[in-house]
């Protein structure tokens, strides 16, 4: 057991504060990363104030990892001491049932294990990325080969970039079509840079006036202010796909308004509580879908980070120390924020 730095919430009340975690010994196939860089996801937030209902304290927050690697296994093959390498949200799987055999690691029948909170379905708890280091399972660490200068802004790829990436590709989006992506937080974003490199024309809805110039400079080709109905009116039945990223509870039969026949929107968003009900006759009239989406597995968390890189795709990011992670949240919680927060773990030392 090495003992690490780290910041976790100790209650759902209590803010951030640092406190000693234990890592692991290095098993065979374990991969030891020094952290340099953690985005910080909104899951986080949700995770440290307990609003999923299902967290274990001490809470250590951070699966947007990325770093060096320090030491490794006796049978680790895929990696060597030095080389750059991610860790996103997943650190284990069961790795036999049906949607681990597709390389779907996050729709594991027994539960995925977090990397922060532990299992799904219960058990030891697990830390995340708020600290100095860690130590995963070689199967569940990502080669990162963007530039080592792009490294910080490389972090929020391991959990905002996939969970984009993965529905964006799922439902097809590409030359041809029209693609609306709902909020520009850390989330939002990426989905905007993603579906704009997959060809896509793309429209971003948010509520924020002061973010329009913003999201044409990230890749939106039409920016609409969902607030405004007049706005809004002008997309019914346009869009082939809507990506709807937003953390808070909000009507979605606006948004279902604008799918065209056929078409689906997909949340990514998780609130802490139920969206207000929806009319079931958006849907039935024009045989639309509404449907969910969950991270990525690893092999397509790889294909991601390398599409990531061939395009030249980063997050646009904020740094700040580990100290400055409240005043983070707080803002996080009013839409402020370019466009996702990085913690430099070098703070901690
Ligand atoms: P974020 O950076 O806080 O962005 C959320 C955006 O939603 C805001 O920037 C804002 O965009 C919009 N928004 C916030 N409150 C709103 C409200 N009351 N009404 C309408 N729009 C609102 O959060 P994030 O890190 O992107 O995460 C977004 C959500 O996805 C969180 O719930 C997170 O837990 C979840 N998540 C899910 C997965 C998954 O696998 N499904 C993975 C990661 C995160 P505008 O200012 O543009 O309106
Ligand atoms: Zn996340």
């Amino acid at each position: 057991m090495s003992k690490v730095k780290a910041y976790g919430a100790q209650s759902a009340t209590s803010p951030l504060a640092p406190l000693d975690i234990e890592r692991r010994p290095l098993a065979a196939e374990d991969v030891q990363i020094d952290i340099l860089y953690c985005g910080v996801c909104h899951s986080d937030l949700h995770t440290a104030r307990n609003e999923w209902k299902n967290t274990i304290y001490p809470s250590v927050p951070g699966h947007e990892i990325v770093g060096r690697i320090t030491a490794v296994g006796s049978n680790v093959t895929q990696f060597k001491v030095g080389d750059l390498a991610g860790v996103g949200c997943m650190v284990d799987s069961c790795g036999h049932c049906h949607p681990c055999a597709e390389g779907e690691e996050q729709y594991c029948e027994s539960g995925f294990t977090g990397t922060y909170n532990g299992p799904v379905f219960g058990g030891e708890n697990t830390y995340g990325g708020y600290s100095q280091q860690i130590v995963v399972k070689q199967s569940f660490v990502l080669h990162v080969t963007h530039d080592v200068k792009d490294l910080a802004a490389v972090a929020p790829l391991l959990c905002a970039g996939i969970t984009t990436y993965s529905p964006l590709k799922h439902w097809g989006t590409g030359p041809g079509k029209k693609v609306g992506i709902v909020g520009l937080g850390g989330l939002g974003h990426m989905g905007v840079k993603i579906a704009h490199a997959m060809g896509a024309h793309v429209v971003l809805f948010t509520t924020s006036a002061g973010k329009v110039a913003d999201a044409k400079r990230l890749g939106a080709d039409e920016v609409c202010i969902s607030s405004d109905p007049e706005q809004m009116a002008k997309y019914a039945n346009q869009l082939d796909f809507i990506l709807n990223t937003v953390a808070a509870p909000h009507a979605l039969d606006p948004y279902m308004q604008l799918l065209k026949k056929d078409a689906t929107m997909t949340l990514v968003g998780a609130p802490d509580r139920p969206h207000p009900g929806f009319e079931v006759f958006s849907l039935i009239f024009k045989r639309r879908h509404l449907a969910g989406s969950l991270i990525g597995g690893i092999a397509e968390t790889q294909e991601m980070l390398d599409f990531c890189a061939k395009h030249g795709i980063v997050s646009d990011i904020e740094m700040i120390p580990m100290q400055d992670i409240n005043t983070a949240y707080e803002r996080m919680l009013k839409s402020d924020v370019k466009y996702r927060f990085v913690v430099d773990m070098a703070s901690l030392k």
